[in-house]
């Protein structure tokens, strides 16, 4: 199948983030340039992996202030970018390779497609 483009622009893929996360981030509005931060979610708080229970895992752990928003849950959109563009990179990669894959599919022949169990 094709590799479909997972996000269409920096503030798409925003808003699914803040959806996947809307746990994290329910109340809380971000401007056109504020986006959540990765490190707490838009939580503004983390636990920290010393408290980690191996029964209760962070169930009764203690939160403390994230690091890198200092609890305000926004970071900048220079912040966010890279992760943006590393899921673009991905799917460029994927879909150069899927390319390629369909150029040497189409010079089988039907049977040698159908041994091979491919669709073109
Ligand atoms: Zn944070």
């Amino acid at each position: 199948m094709k590799p479909k483009r997972p996000y269409r622009s920096l503030q798409d893929c925003k808003q699914k983030y803040l959806k996947d996360w809307s746990y994290y981030v329910r109340n809380k509005r971000f401007t056109k340039n504020e986006f959540p931060c990765l490190k707490c979610h838009g939580y503004g708080k983390v636990h920290k992996d010393e408290d980690y229970d191996t029964i209760e895992g962070y169930k009764l752990a203690p939160w403390y202030t994230c690091p890198q928003c200092q609890g305000t849950s926004k970071i900048d959109i220079e912040e966010f970018r890279p992760r943006y563009e590393y899921y673009i990179k991905q799917w460029r990669e994927n879909l150069a390779e899927w390319q390629k894959r369909q150029k040497i599919l189409k010079k089988l022949t039907p049977a040698e497609q159908k041994f091979l169990a491919l669709k073109v």
